[in-house]
């Protein structure tokens, strides 16, 4: 058994990246070195190219805060959370506790609905992020759609106000609309695009998810009932009534749900009309339009 880690205010940067990366490497964090790195930038309150000029600085009153960084790591917080912001698509968001983290794999979605629309990009249309969480696709739509107006629901105030944060911080906030409450039942009106990464894990799977996820992502953001597919059914029951014409929904999909999720949305009225990989290779995403237009 190796000694705990221990840092203190004489040790170089360097030594004390090397100290973490060992850490975390022992304790199976698969980024181990990247982790490392990002926290002792943080705690010195420096970027990369600064730990690289000067490795051999002592560490001095940062070592407090990056063994309380590193101590969360262990813990199995994610650096986003420990850091409270992540980057989603060229944009940093806050994140806290009430909302699920956004993904790297959840640009997938956003990068589907820009090429279906990629015509209309200028147009004023109407957004509608359900599960909003964050706010990050909502947010990374509206800056590609620059007259665009959107809404985001979420049924946690505590995500709605995250969400009205990020938004406003992107300067965003006359354009984008907060609202708490279940799917569609807060909302009137047609949209042009319906989006959702919605929760989508089957319920007896949460406890088996890595603790990364089971132990910090809100149990709301995850959790898609006995059989992961109940948001699916009831935003897709509801979707039809609220697309404009030429509207499309888009839905980030749970693995192996493609062909389920295209049933449900058939059974509503809605016709597939694309699916897109991420760069795993796996089925992300199901775009969806209306089968008879109103
Ligand atoms: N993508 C998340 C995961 O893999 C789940 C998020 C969701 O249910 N929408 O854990």
């Amino acid at each position: 058994m190796s000694a705990p880690l221990t840092l203190d205010g004489n040790m170089s940067r360097a030594k004390a990246q090397r100290a973490l990366t060992e850490a975390f490497t022992k304790a199976g964090l698969d980024s181990a070195a990247l982790d490392a790195r990002v926290l002792t930038c943080a705690a010195l309150g420096i970027d990369h190219a600064g730990l690289l000029r000067d490795p051999d600085l002592p560490l001095g009153e940062a070592a407090s805060s990056l063994m309380a960084f590193a101590k969360r790591r262990l813990a199995r917080e994610p650096v986003s959370r420990i850091l409270g912001r992540r980057e989603f698509f060229g944009e940093t968001y806050a994140v806290g506790p009430a909302v699920l983290d956004p993904r790297p794999d959840t640009e997938t979605l956003v990068e589907a609905i820009l090429s279906a629309l990629g015509g209309r990009a200028n147009e004023a249309l109407r957004l509608l992020d359900l599960g909003t969480g964050s706010g990050a696709i909502l947010g990374a739509l509206l800056r590609q759609f620059p007259r665009a107006i959107g809404f985001g629901v979420d049924l946690s105030p505590a995500a709605c106000a995250i969400a009205r944060q990020n938004l406003d911080a992107l300067g965003l906030c006359g354009r984008a609309f907060i609202l708490a409450g279940r799917w569609l039942a807060p909302i009137s009106g047609r949209f042009d695009v319906i989006v959702s990464n919605p929760p989508y894990i089957e319920a007896e799977a949460v406890a088996g998810l890595d603790p990364e996820v089971r132990l910090y992502d809100p149990r709301l953001a995850l959790d898609g009932g006995v059989d992961g597919l109940e948001a699916y059914r009831a935003i897709a029951s509801a979707a039809a009534s609220h697309l404009a014409p030429r509207g499309i929904l888009a839905f980030e999909l749970g693995a192996d749900q493609a062909a389920a999720v295209d049933s449900i949305l058939r059974s509503c009225g809605l016709e597939p009309i694309g699916r897109r990989r991420d760069l795993a290779g796996r089925e992300r995403v199901i775009l969806a339009g209306l089968e008879i237009q109103p």
